[in-house]
């Protein structure tokens, strides 16, 4: 069983559904974890595998200085 490499959630565990689409060999599916990570899910008979996973929800990822301001001239 796999889990969510952001959060640990695990994948069997789906918290939403994005969308989901027919192929030929089944399902795919994009879920949203709990950190809002979204996944592609290859779901066929039997078996799901998570193809791709996003990034987790960007909370306090914002690049730039959070602690050191330039010093004005
Ligand atoms: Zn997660």
């Amino acid at each position: 069983m796999s889990t969510c490499p952001y959060c640990g959630w695990p994948d069997h565990d789906v918290v939403e559904t994005v969308s989901r689409h027919g192929t030929e060999d089944g399902l795919t599916v994009w879920t949203r974890c709990a950190c809002g990570s979204l996944q592609v899910r290859a779901v066929t008979a039997g078996s799901v595998t998570v193809t791709a996973r996003g990034r987790p929800r960007a909370t306090d990822s914002v690049p730039g200085r959070h602690s050191s301001p330039a010093p004005k001239v």
